[in-house]
């Protein structure tokens, strides 16, 4: 953009729809300096990877003390549906309020050409805050394990520490998905194999396995080298008791030839 607008804010978007096949993932609050008013540019995530013809969305503003302005915005983006879309929505603005300080976006309706249409009162507001870990914050042992599993992954994104919670898991990408989704609908990743590869436990667990297999070849190889000592004392000890009653009897022998000369 050119020198007219100011970015006042850019954040990434927290909450996640469970079912809606787009997301919104990035925002930005700009100012427009010859109009004197404030711009909301929103990107998003096309989900299905068909093309898309609408997208309609919800905007709530509140402004710095939290105070919700308005009612909520509503903004339709007319899509090219003659091609497939990944990200878009990012070269257009929705006006907002001056006051504008915060802003909550959601998915209203996707309308396809080439899959379902999706509307978010068939199914329901389901936007969730996952909390992200990242996996930099395991230690450094378990990130190196885990860097093992992950050439095992034909697909799926690998960032964040995958976990579950009541009626929705969390992928390795940082995407929340319904529970009954057994692949994450962002990143493709398999639902068991983000809960097991990014898990501690099993990343320890893993990590131990050829550590006991050392410490167990260890173990043998002394047991062998004991035994091997052990046989070893067994031939010894007899020479030495050999030898002591050798130098008993030389000793006597000795006592006696040499009484007779005193
Ligand atoms: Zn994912």
């Amino acid at each position: 953009m050119s020198q007219r607008f100011d970015t006042l804010m850019k954040v990434g978007i927290k909450k996640v729809d469970l079912t809606s096949p787009v997301e919104p993932i990035k925002a930005a609050l700009l100012k427009d300096r010859i109009d004197n008013i404030m711009l909301l540019q929103l990107k998003f995530s096309n989900l299905t990877k068909g093309k898309l013809k609408t997208l309609t969305v919800g905007v709530t503003v509140y402004d710095k003390n939290k105070n919700q302005i308005g009612n909520e915005l509503t903004h339709k983006y007319i899509l090219d549906s003659a091609k497939v879309l990944k990200e878009f929505g990012d070269r257009e603005a929705i006006p907002v309020p001056k006051e504008t300080a915060e802003f909550d976006v959601r998915v209203i309706s996707v309308k396809s050409k080439t899959s379902n249409d999706w509307d978010v009162t068939l199914n329901g507001d389901r936007r969730v805050s996952p909390r992200l870990k990242p996996i930099k914050e395991l230690p450094a042992d378990l990130q190196g394990q885990l860097k093992k599993e992950v050439k095992k992954l034909s697909k799926g994104e690998v960032t964040y520490q995958a976990y579950e919670e009541n009626n929705y898991w969390v992928c390795s990408c940082g995407r929340p998905n319904d529970t009954n989704e057994n692949t994450c609908i962002r990143c493709g990743m398999k639902k068991d194999l983000a809960l097991n590869y990014t898990d501690e436990t099993y990343l320890r667990n893993k990590l131990e396995v050829p550590q006991r297999k050392n410490q167990e070849q260890q173990k043998s190889k002394e047991r062998k080298n004991n035994a091997g000592k052990h046989k070893l004392n067994e031939v010894l000890k007899p020479i030495g008791i050999g030898m002591v009653i050798g130098l008993v009897f030389i000793s006597v022998a000795f006592f006696l030839l040499s009484g007779s000369v005193l």
